[in-house]
């Protein structure tokens, strides 16, 4: 197999103008590779606008049949708020008898925080979606913020945790996010954060953009928690529930199976909405914390 051509000068978030390998072209986005530190990201992520109005309400509920977005997000609350408890479990045990006030970056509609407030934390959340925002305030009560973190009005240093819940992944700079959550954290506090690994033991994934502009590693993600000034901890497999419909479409989609749409469709019926597995996912968890 023969190497492909290097496409020559763009911007790595972690080394700056670097030369990349392709990897992928997908709906007009080159998928890109860097030859410094193997990072694979979308090219040209430093110029790319719109990404708010990506995060509409068809965002959240497709047919099953786009690679972007969620089949329907709201149906599968109770399995966003069993991740939402699993995930907690994790800062708590890590951090016991510490306090507990938390920001959630890319909440979306806010199911963690909700989870988080029924165990006890004080929580805030962001997120770049005008619907999500309206929901999770709205209805759930929640405090969050539409926007950017460091307009949000957070008290830098003041939180026990952050979390970056399948977020890092869709944000243009990663760098500074991370360097946002940072600031955000006292000394001790954590940052976890679950995110794609594409060298993970199960390759199954899909290129994604605009929506996911990063795809990880461990090795290519942890210099960017480092340059943020963390300290990294663990990182694990993310076992994760997943609606056996949705899973369905994925890996229907990922194999091209005909009629994936269709059989999707059927599991998302009254009654078999609610069906679920807890599953090794491609996603790994990452800890992080402030010394
Ligand atoms: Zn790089």
């Amino acid at each position: 197999m023969s190497t492909p051509d290097p496409i020559g000068s763009t911007r790595c978030v972690a080394c700056g103008p670097v030369s990349a390998l392709p990897v992928e072209t997908t709906d007009g986005f080159r998928i890109v590779r860097c030859q410094q530190c193997s990072l694979v990201f979308v090219d040209g992520w430093h110029a790319l606008g719109g990404l708010d109005e990506l995060y509409g309400p068809a965002y959240f509920r497709t047919d099953g049949a786009s690679t972007i977005g969620y089949g329907d997000y709201l149906a599968h609350r109770s399995l966003h708020l069993k991740n939402s408890r699993s995930l907690l479990a994790i800062l708590e045990r890590e951090a016991p008898g510490a306090g507990r006030r938390l920001v959630d970056i890319g909440c979306a509609h806010g199911f963690f925080l909700a989870a988080a407030r029924d165990r006890g934390w004080t929580g805030y959340g962001v997120d770049i979606s005008a619907d999500a925002v309206r929901y999770a305030r709205d209805t759930l009560g929640l405090a969050v913020f539409r926007g950017d973190i460091d307009q949000a009005g957070l008290e830098p240093g003041s939180f026990d945790a952050v979390t970056l819940i399948g977020t890092i992944e869709h944000m243009p700079d990663p760098l500074v996010t991370l360097r946002a959550a940072a600031r955000l954290l006292r000394p001790g506090g954590q940052l976890l954060i679950t995110t794609l690994n594409i060298e993970g033991v199960l390759r199954w994934y899909e290129w994604k953009p605009p929506e996911h502009l990063y795809y990880f590693s461990f090795r290519t993600l942890a210099p960017l928690v480092r340059a943020a000034g963390l300290e990294l901890r663990w990182h694990r497999w993310y076992w994760a529930w997943y609606s056996v419909s949705d899973l369905t479409a994925r890996l229907w989609r990922y194999w091209r199976l005909p009629g994936a749409v269709r059989v999707a469709r059927a599991l998302t019926r009254p009654g078999l909405e609610r069906l679920a597995v807890r599953i090794p996912t491609n996603e790994m968890i990452v800890l992080a914390r402030k010394s």
